[in-house]
């Protein structure tokens, strides 16, 4: 599984959100304390951000190496500061290539998206084949096909609403193991998650909200979003809501 994270607020630097927080994504990447399947992140790690006085489009820094090895990452992290981040590390899952086209987040020019657990790639694939729109997947991982079908789902309908029926209807279509479907999408202005199968966790603070996989400290203020659930957050609150009831 991999680790992810999303902030919306004030801005915050790059290095703040992922390098220097006591349990931060960058030591998830070697040593995270949640994680339910796999033992590290290590195959690669992206960023994504908004800069809107400068482009509407969000940027992202990808790479397919440990985030640990990457000085670039670390060099410029501190310099770049952003009101809304969505940020990943990641353990591949068997059988998906290590690319960076395979390393979220994943956007469609818009909206930027990290895919934390597996899904049967041969059912989303048989998914996006009835839906001439979607667009064509930056990779063969399944979270990359997942994200082509998110952005398809997601010109239709509110986001929240796009990514609560993506993720119960790959529940329903998957072959074999269960698939596992915690989701993270960001727009600007909104953060949308779903806890299924793996652990995501909130913190409301003064200037923002911040989501992820695993509370990056151990300070009060955390609640651990329970399983099958979607969580909406912007700036000032979160909520959630039972997808299975
Ligand atoms: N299945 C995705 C991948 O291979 C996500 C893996 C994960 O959550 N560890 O990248």
């Amino acid at each position: 599984m991999c680790r992810h994270l999303a902030w919306i607020g004030t801005p915050r630097t790059l290095a703040g959100l992922t390098l220097e927080r006591p349990y931060s994504l960058l030591r998830q990447s070697w040593s995270p304390r949640r994680m339910r399947h796999g033992t590290v992140n290590a195959d690669g790690f992206g960023v994504g951000w908004y800069a809107p006085a400068l482009r509407a489009a969000p940027a992202r820094f990808r790479r397919a190496v440990p985030m640990w090895t990457d000085a670039s990452y670390a060099s410029i992290a501190g310099a770049v500061a952003s009101g809304c981040v969505l940020a990943a590390v990641r353990s591949a899952t068997v059988g998906m290539p290590i690319e960076e086209s395979a390393t979220a987040p994943f956007t469609d020019g818009h909206r930027l998206l990290s895919h934390n657990g597996r899904v049967d790639p041969v059912a989303v694939r048989r998914m996006l084949r009835d839906r001439p729109d979607a667009p064509v997947p930056d990779s063969t991982c399944d979270s990359a096909l997942l994200a082509a079908l998110v952005w398809e789902h997601a010109g239709k309908r509110p986001l929240a609403e796009a990514v609560a029926e993506v993720v119960l209807s790959l529940d329903a279509a998957g072959s074999g193991e269960r698939a596992r479907l915690n989701l993270l999408v960001v727009d600007g202005t909104q953060i949308v998650a779903t806890a299924w199968r793996d652990s995501l966790s909130y913190r409301r603070e003064k200037d923002g909200v911040l989501v992820a996989s695993e509370p990056d400290d151990d300070e009060p203020g955390w609640v651990d979003v329970p399983d099958h659930h979607l969580l909406v957050a912007d700036t000032h609150q979160v909520t959630l809501r039972n997808m299975i009831s």
